[in-house]
């Protein structure tokens, strides 16, 4: 499919030329930029050729309408598709949209969260669907890929009306935050979801997203793109007291802020300009200006990364891109230094100059370097033009797959059993965090023990529930000489009770259970996945000629919930996976719900 993509903003156009199928190829690259008295400069890439020059047209309107005769100039037929990057898709769109004219309504109804960003590009929306009226055209939001933040990452700590009015964080650069966290999987070879990855977009527009296992946990900008990293003209993170401050002592309104907050803060208003070329030269020249304002911009940056790594309780790669974070071999040195003591380190060497022709992603940590750094060019146009094929072919990705996760025996323990077992008031030692929020495996084990046999080391898992609970697997119930039944966690009536033998003491459990194979999952995976709470479903897994079907699979919204299966070693066994694997949804599964 060949499939032509627009990014249109307030002053420049950037569009491109692609092939999609098995792969994506981009055949055109052009733009239209500093539009100026009836002129502006362009410029054309396809194959060997590149041309640059200006152009009579005095506006993006203008520019787009150009557009048919330079695709005809290098002989590139009519697109079959034409997909376009919009700043703002609120939390309505979820996913990449097939531009119908209720579509086009909705982000309109937008455009007050992105005033400066929506309206350009629905413009070029709707002058795109008058020049192409057979072609179909698809939005791509910069804001989709951050609808998976928890709540508490989203909600700014403000009046409740404020937020029933829609204040809220969104964040945004999603597809192109999206696009590097998925390059650098590939280059570790390690499925997305197995990773803790920091991204760090370093452009004229900046912003830091948590990539948590292959969903964003969280990023830098907030319900517009002022908020986080300090841009080339936007200020970032500023105290909101400042808002008063500058109205009383220099009568500002609100409307003079916000238009210096986006247009002449940043970059350009601490050194004079907005382009980290010139104030890199002039810093090296001995501009203080230039100075203070890359300290102040590198200060920033890394702060977010060891922010994310804590949010995210681990971080096993950085990423750099943008035109900054592509090119600027001293800014990342400045936002990697002082990072060896969480795992990473540069090689000055590979950082000085790496090669990023052909959308290399070259690794340019220090060999030791716990945490892999890498540096690629963005490539947003490149992912919408793969976004717009696939919302056209309403197969969004072709399989739905879910991580799998093997849970080994294990208790849940109550306040009265910790007491017990440990001595009173004992607090468990958090050692190892979990996949799900705020869960986390204990430093400290116990024994389990039956008429026939004990089970030793067990793990604990925290924080302390109300009742006491020991997951087992069927192979283990006959270690213990106890038949237990399968039950979905917290549902122990009627289960026997197991000795759980502490250093302090001994136990009786609530309750002893195989676990029923369950997915944990949020109501934004659950609307992607098309699942509902309470529903079994069917899901394959593992590879090869072990290959099962888990049958009746219970799925578990939560709000905050990580987008996870769980299965027993047992089952694991079965499949013949290890600690890590994915599960496939079997297409069209009926909606059967737990009784
Ligand atoms: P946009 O967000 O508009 O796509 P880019 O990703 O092109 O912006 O990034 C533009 C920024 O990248 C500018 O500040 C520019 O100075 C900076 N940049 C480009 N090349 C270099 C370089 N070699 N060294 C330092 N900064 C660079």
């Amino acid at each position: 499919m060949r499939t032509l993509v627009f990014n249109a903003g307030s002053s420049s156009l950037k569009f491109g030329v692609f092939d999609v199928a098995s792969d994506t190829r981009e055949v055109f690259k052009g733009s239209f930029e500093r539009f100026r008295e009836g002129m502006c400069d362009f410029r054309f890439r396809c194959g060997k050729a590149d041309q640059r020059g200006s152009a009579s047209h005095a506006s993006i309107d203008e520019a787009i309408a150009a557009i048919p005769g330079v695709l005809k100039q290098f002989g590139l037929a009519a697109p079959d598709a034409i997909g376009h990057r919009v700043a703002h898709g609120g939390s309505t769109f979820i996913a990449p949209a097939i531009l119908e004219d209720a579509i086009v309504v909705k982000i309109e109804d937008l455009s007050p969260l992105a005033p400066l960003h929506n309206p350009a590009n629905l413009e070029a929306i709707k002058l795109c669907r008058a020049l192409w009226p057979a072609v179909p055209q698809v939005a791509v939001f910069d804001t989709s890929f951050h609808l998976t933040n928890p709540t508490f990452a989203t909600t700014y700590a403000v009046p409740e009306a404020w937020r029933r009015a829609g204040l809220r964080r969104y964040g945004f650069h999603g597809t192109s935050h999206k696009y590097v966290a998925l390059r650098a999987a590939e280059e570790t070879g390690q499925p997305l979801s197995n990773l803790q990855i920091v991204s760090v977009h370093l452009g004229n527009g900046a912003s830091v997203c948590a990539v948590n296992r292959g969903r964003s946990m969280d990023s830098s900008m907030g319900i517009t793109p002022l908020e986080g990293l300090v841009m080339g003209t936007r200020s970032g993170d500023l105290d909101p007291g400042a808002f008063g401050f500058l109205a009383r002592q220099l009568s500002l309104s609100v409307a003079d802020i916000e238009t210096a907050l986006y247009n002449d803060s940043g970059l350009k208003g601490l050194a004079g300009s907005s382009d980290m070329r010139d104030i890199e030269d002039r810093a090296a020249a001995g501009d203080a200006q230039a100075q203070l304002a890359i300290e102040i911009y590198a200060y920033r940056a890394r702060k977010y990364v060891g922010a994310y790594a804590a949010a995210m309780g681990g971080i096993d790669a950085l990423v750099f891109t943008g035109g900054i974070g592509e090119n600027s071999a001293s800014m990342r040195r400045r936002i990697c230094d002082g990072l060896a003591f969480m795992g990473l380190q540069l090689d000055l060497d590979r950082n000085a100059a790496p090669d990023l022709s052909g959308r290399a992603a070259p690794q340019i940590q220090a060999y030791g370097s716990r945490v892999c750094v890498f540096v690629t060019e963005t490539a947003e146009q490149l992912m919408i033009a793969r976004e717009t094929a696939q919302a056209l072919a309403r197969v969004a990705p072709a399989v739905e797959t879910i991580p799998v996760a093997v849970s080994g025996r294990h208790v849940h323990l109550s306040r009265e059993a910790a007491d017990a077992l440990f001595g009173k008031g004992y607090e468990l030692t958090p050692a190892k965090p979990l996949r799900q929020p705020g869960h986390w495996a204990a430093r400290e084990r116990v024994t389990l023990e039956g008429p026939k046999g004990r089970l030793e080391n067990v793990a604990i898992l925290g924080p302390l529930r109300m009742r006491t609970q020991a997951e087992i697997s069927r192979t283990d119930s006959f270690v213990l000489g106890i038949d237990v039944p399968v039950r979905e966690s917290g549902k122990l009536d009627g289960t026997p009770s197991v000795t759980v033998v502490g250093p302090a003491g001994t136990f009786a459990s609530d309750g002893l259970i195989v676990s029923a194979r369950h997915i944990h999952t949020n109501p934004h995976d659950a609307a992607r996945l098309g699942l509902t709470d309470g529903e079994l479903i069917d899901v394959y897994v593992g590879d090869g000629p072990r290959r099962v079907t888990f049958a009746q699979t219970l799925v578990r919204v939560g709000e905050t919930s990580f987008t996870e299966m769980h299965i027993d070693t047992d089952e694991a066994n079965a499949a013949g996976i290890g600690a890590c694997a994915e599960g496939e949804i079997v297409p069209g599964h009926a909606a059967t719900l737990r009784s």
